[in-house]
């Protein structure tokens, strides 16, 4: 017996205080890194979701719950203060046993600084170059999200490690697999021209080398001036853009004053609408890829590219 009671000790000692046999509690700030954490904890529990794709996690404010949900977790796992500035007080105030995984921090991701967009660019230089928060939309940076976030887990659970590398080798073949897909449809659309309602596509751009001719806002979530608007409606002409993208985490703010810009589609980074469950990566980003990809093969066929 106090034998027994010496082990049970040993283990209450070593061992996070996991409720019964559960898993570490998780919370994940966005869809598509929920979808991330899904995956590599399948079989061990299921990571919680903060914010909803619906909303945009720039401009989104924590509800009393949700912040009692961030409170109470093991790890929590977001982008940083660049994407999800509402995050930052509870995170910097948080208990000392709860760990935290900022990506953003994450020397081992591929990391592009922000564009000056052209409403600042006539801004004297200087305030430092901030690192762009849409990193997720790398699938290869997905691939090293995975890999982090196993590395958390099997700290914390170190029980379930073996599970953890299981899960986390299928979400790397998948993740694979996926961007070569995304590789070879995208590949003749190298030089088709676009524009972006707000500057989050620089990691899909990058890696498959697209060319992004403008982006409508600096800040998604402030307006734009009717000089800036203008400047960007001559340049969308000037480029001859067919394709415009807004997001419908945005949908309430009107994008363009140019009479004879194209339709409007809708590129969404986050995930709306879909099932917030371990497929939710994959989806979005084929959905995104696809809309993106659609409208540049139609205008490309509409000029009759032929070569
Ligand atoms: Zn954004």
């Amino acid at each position: 017996m106090l034998k027994l009671l010496a082990w049970a000790m040993m283990i209450a000692l070593t061992s996070p205080a996991f409720a019964g046999d559960a898993g570490p509690r998780v919370v994940v700030s966005i869809a598509p890194l929920h979808s991330l954490a899904a995956q590599v904890m399948a079989g061990a529990g299921e990571p919680a979701l903060l914010i909803d794709a619906a909303a945009s996690p720039h401009s989104v404010a924590l509800k009393p719950s949700q912040a009692r949900a961030l409170a109470r977790a093991d790890l929590v796992i977001w982008i940083g203060g660049a994407l999800e500035p509402s995050l930052h007080n509870a995170i910097a105030a948080r208990p000392s046993r709860q760990q935290v995984l900022t990506l953003i921090d994450s020397r081992t991701l591929h990391r592009l600084a922000g564009r000056r967009q052209a409403a600042e660019r006539s801004r004297p230089a200087g305030a430092g170059d901030v690192i762009d928060p849409h990193l997720w939309l790398d699938p290869d940076n997905a691939r090293i999200i995975v890999r982090l976030i196993t590395t958390r887990l099997q700290t914390l659970d170190p029980a379930r490690a073996a599970l953890y590398a299981r899960n986390a080798a299928q979400a790397d073949a998948r993740l694979r697999a996926l961007s070569h897909a995304i590789a070879a449809r995208l590949e003749p659309l190298r030089d088709a021209p676009f524009m972006v309602f707000h500057d989050a596509y620089q990691y899909l751009e990058y890696r498959y080398h697209l060319k992004n001719a403008g982006i409508i806002r600096s800040h998604p979530e402030q307006g734009a001036s009717a000089y800036h608007l203008r400047r960007i409606a001559e340049e969308r002409r000037a480029a001859n853009v067919a394709c415009v993208f807004a997001e419908p985490q945005f949908a309430a703010a009107p994008v363009f004053n140019d009479p004879s810009a194209p339709a409007i589609r809708y590129l969404d980074p986050l995930g709306r609408g879909l099932p917030a469950d371990p497929d939710l990566y994959q989806k979005m980003i084929i959905r995104l890829v696809d809309t993106l990809a659609g409208c540049l093969e139609r205008a490309a066929g509409d000029k009759g590219v032929t070569q």
